[in-house]
């Protein structure tokens, strides 16, 4: 063996094995990058292995969720439908599904929703048809609402279509005068109990003997029940005037009737007793007005001689206007008479009543409640 004596290449042999270790590392590399050819809506691309169906799809092209849209198709709120979806060669698939080689990657919006339609029947009450100028309210015809289908959307309201099945008929109201022989009045007393003037009218009805309707607020008979009492140990009736003196021909059944029923229970802690004549403020009277009595088990009681007591159109009334108001001329048998004990200063009253009641006896008149007169006059009550 003769030759040369190589020393070995150290510097060589280094770098074949890290020409070795490279080529490993990068044909690894090689193959966890191998792009996976798909395609994206039409369009042909590469994306690294492992791609999810939402992240190939990138951001621009997430599928849109659908619109809650009203039933003539305009749109309530975007993007409340049904969500988008994801489709993976044709199929739904999650935004998290893998892609692989070949695979074809789409969108479909989402549906739109279209908010649910309701159909109801709708009933709108009868109109009221009064008739008279007497002093009592009777209905003679409880009407009927008139009854309609209606079809509307739930989120908007919106009516869709409507018909009408049957037609309404009036509430048919009359108030009426009972002419009874002889000459009999009813003396009517509204919006107390007050202080001075109850007590002060009390004691003229006890000094002439003769009874008279008290129609109290509520709100009165709750702060006054001492002079509430009073009222019904000498005899009179206790009526009802609603609680707040409120009402109007506007206010609805639900707030009339609570004013009723509440009037009704003050007078009841007070004596006992309960109401069964309602007299609205300022002889307001309408449809809501007349079905609120009813279901409270009210008559309504307004009247045909108004005192205009209460009148300051021209200052506040003398005795003797008030008088001269009341006796001029004489009023027919079964009258109901309008007075107030209340909601203002009611010293001319007090005068003018002393001074009506004596003329009226000395004519020959007398008095009795409403619930006498309606009898007398054959009025079948609670029925
Ligand atoms: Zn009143």
């Amino acid at each position: 063996m003769s030759g040369p004596w190589h020393r070995p290449d150290w510097r060589g042999g280094c770098f074949g094995f890290l020409a070795v270790a490279l080529a490993c590392t990068v044909s690894f590399a090689v193959v966890a990058a191998v792009p996976v050819p798909i395609t994206i809506m039409g369009e042909r691309v590469e994306v690294p292995a492992g791609t999810t169906v939402a992240a190939a799809l990138g951001e621009g092209r997430q599928p849109e969720a659908g619109d809650l849209i009203d039933v003539d198709g305009e749109i309530l709120e975007a993007g409340a439908g049904m969500p988008g979806v994801y489709l993976l060669n044709g199929l739904q698939c999650s935004p998290d599904a893998q892609v692989r080689p070949g695979d074809y990657v789409d969108v479909r919006p989402g549906d739109d929703i279209v908010e649910t339609i309701v159909i109801e029947e709708q009933l709108t009450p009868a109109p009221m048809e009064l008739r008279g100028s007497g002093s009592f309210v009777v209905v003679r015809d409880q009407g009927q609402p008139a009854r309609t289908t209606v079809s509307r959307g739930v989120v908007t309201g919106r009516v869709l279509g409507q018909e009408e099945r049957t037609t309404a008929t009036p509430l048919s109201v009359m108030r009426v005068q009972y002419r009874l022989s002889g000459k009999r009045v009813v003396l009517t007393l509204d919006d107390g109990p007050s202080r001075p003037y109850t007590s002060q009218i009390l004691d003229v009805l006890k000094a002439e003997g003769v009874p008279a309707v008290f129609f109290m607020l509520g709100a009165n008979v709750a702060a006054r029940p001492d002079l509430v009492k009073r009222i019904a140990e000498e005899g009179h009736e206790l009526a009802n005037h609603g609680y707040s003196h409120t009402l109007d021909e506007q206010s609805d059944q639900a707030e009339i009737e609570e004013e009723i029923a509440k009037t009704a229970r003050a007078v009841e802690a007070a004596t006992g007793s309960t109401t069964t004549w309602f007299r609205p403020p300022g002889g307001a009277l309408s449809a809501n007005m007349v079905r609120a009595a009813q279901e409270q088990n009210h008559r309504i009681a307004l009247w045909n001689v108004d005192s205009l007591d209460w009148s300051t159109a021209r200052g506040r009334p003398s005795a003797d206007a008030i008088e001269a108001r009341v006796l001029n001329p004489m009023p027919e048998s079964g009258s109901v008479l309008l007075f107030h004990d209340g909601g203002g200063n009611r010293l001319a009253t007090v005068q003018a009543l002393s001074r009506i009641i004596r003329t009226l006896k000395d004519k020959g008149y007398e008095f009795c409640t409403l619930t006498q007169l309606a009898e007398a006059a054959g009025l079948r009550l609670g029925s």
